[in-house]
């Protein structure tokens, strides 16, 4: 599909991997949605460096774990663009601690209720006018965590494990709809998500020696939005680390 003039709405496009996202959508011509939480002066500069461009945005804020927010964020974003066509679900936080012995029921709840039910709330919103119009792309960050187990915890892990359940039985239901939905699922990345000191014992774990940019994560995501075809895939993005 030629992605020129779609719609996209970014959960968490305000930093790391959203970000490089958010600014390769609007390279191939998209208006581009940067939802954030936190980050509103990162958000700002995002939406400046999209309409450089030469390219419409606009920042949203809107925690992704609560609902009523999300339906506030994507009437703001129908209101400014009038409808969307490509939801990149990003939006992720890393746990606290990675033992069963040390995780609380809150962080538990805490992780999967923005990597997992986020993704949930966002999409459910956004779905209908996809359906409506047969034509959409719902992608989600998911994990290498979330296929191998990882090493950050069980929670982190079953978030992303969830997802991409979550991808795959989206993509049957909605393909009759033109409708794709696809994950893709990194290894470490060099995001503030991540310690300098995680970053390197990574890196020398990696067969290609270092971890991935965020633009090639970025990067991926643009394939699967201008596929038509492929759906309920999850590609790894991990230089050999992890293989399936
Ligand atoms: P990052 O640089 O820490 O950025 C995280 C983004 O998520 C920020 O824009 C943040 O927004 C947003 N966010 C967090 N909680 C939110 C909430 N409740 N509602 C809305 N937005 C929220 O991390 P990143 O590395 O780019 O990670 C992006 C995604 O990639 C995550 O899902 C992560 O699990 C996944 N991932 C990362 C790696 C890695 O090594 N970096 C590897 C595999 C997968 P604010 O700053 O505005 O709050």
């Amino acid at each position: 599909m030629e992605l020129r003039d779609l719609k996209v709405l970014i959960t968490g496009g305000s930093r790391g991997i959203g970000k490089a996202t958010a600014l390769a959508f609007a390279n191939k011509g998209c208006d581009v949605a940067v939802n954030y939480l936190h980050s509103a002066a990162k958000a700002k500069e995002v939406v400046k460096e999209i309409e450089n461009i030469g390219r419409r945005a606009i920042a949203v804020k809107a925690d992704v774990s609560i609902l009523q927010e999300c339906e506030r964020m994507v009437e703001q974003v129908i209101e400014a663009f009038g409808r969307i066509d490509v939801l990149v679900n990003n939006a992720g936080v890393f746990p606290k601690h990675f033992k069963i012995t040390e995780i609380t029921e809150e962080e538990w709840d805490w992780i999967l209720s923005i990597n997992l039910k986020g993704a949930f709330n966002v999409t459910k919103l956004v779905v209908p006018g996809m359906v409506k119009r047969r034509l959409g792309r719902i992608i989600s960050v998911a994990s290498i965590a979330g296929k191998s187990g990882g090493t950050v915890g069980v929670a982190y892990a079953a978030s992303k494990a969830g997802l991409i359940g979550f991808t795959r039985a989206l993509a049957r239901e909605l393909a009759p709809y033109g409708i794709t939905v696809n994950a893709v699922a990194p290894g470490p990345v060099d995001t503030d998500f991540l310690t300098p000191e995680f970053k390197t014992k990574a890196a020398k774990l990696s067969p290609q020696g270092r971890i991935a940019r965020p633009e090639e994560i970025a990067h991926a995501i643009i394939f699967l939005a201008e596929n038509d075809h492929i759906t309920g895939e999850v590609i790894n993005i991990n230089g050999g680390r992890y293989v399936d």
